[in-house]
């Protein structure tokens, strides 16, 4: 069980959804402690986001914890959170194929700033249902796909999508078969808010997996990948 709370962001970034600069110092002990006495069953992450401008501070900041896993996330289309229930209405105002091109375009540059070890919920903006066809996101999602595999970078098989309106597993199943064309490692992850919902779904995460063309998934540790059979 990897822990992978928001990292804090001193610059007031987002402060809703992450923990303040000054509650890391709990986090780090309490995790690290379970997972001392834990090992290989108690890990050590971190989610942290991505925006223009965010470099400087998280890469002199999450070398210094070596955390297990880096999820890397972009949650914000210039000053949209276009995942936050509170501002759905936004995607009627907003062109759907424009919105998903700029997330893309800033998960690229996520990716290539090699900061991050996994990428989280590749296909966000699905969240509330809004989605361009499927062959305008395969063109759009494809340099992002490069980038991460010539980065060496995982991508998360995120199950929190199957209880919002796009009722699927973050990312799609095209987008793993296209992921498992370039031999993109796969993780799993419920994103779980509450104790409740950790390994929500997984079941079908594996059957996506395997839809794909997967047949071995990775644990992470220390940022290393150990590859595992399905089940
Ligand atoms: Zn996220
Ligand atoms: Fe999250």
């Amino acid at each position: 069980m990897a822990f992978s709370d928001h990292a804090p962001d001193p610059s007031g970034y987002d402060s809703a959804f992450r923990m303040a600069p000054g509650e890391f110092d709990f986090y780090y002990r309490t995790i690290t402690e379970k997972r001392n006495a834990l090992p290989d069953k108690v890990l050590l992450g971190i989610e942290a986001d991505y925006y223009e401008g965010c470099e400087p501070y998280l890469s002199e900041w999450l070398p210094k914890w070596n955390f297990d896993l880096i999820i890397g996330s972009v949650h914000y289309i210039g000053d949209w959170a276009f995942d936050n229930p509170d501002l759905i209405h936004k995607w009627n105002s907003v062109d759907i194929t424009g919105a998903w091109r700029a997330y893309f375009k800033l998960l690229e540059k996520l990716v290539n700033t090699q900061l991050f070890h996994v990428a989280a919920h590749l296909d966000l903006p699905k969240k509330f249902g809004h989605r361009p066809p499927d062959k305008t996101i395969a063109e759009l999602v494809a340099p992002v796909l490069d980038a991460i595999a010539g980065n060496n970078m995982a991508l998360e098989l995120n199950t929190s999508g199957l209880k919002r309106p796009a009722r699927e597993v973050y990312p799609s199943t095209q987008i793993l078969q296209m992921a498992h064309e370039r031999k993109i490692p796969i993780c799993f992850a419920s994103d779980a808010h509450s104790p409740n919902d950790i390994g929500y779904g997984f079941d079908q995460a594996v059957r996506a997996a395997k839809d794909a063309g997967y047949t071995e998934a990775v644990l992470f540790n220390a940022g290393h990948k150990t590859p595992y059979p399905l089940p």
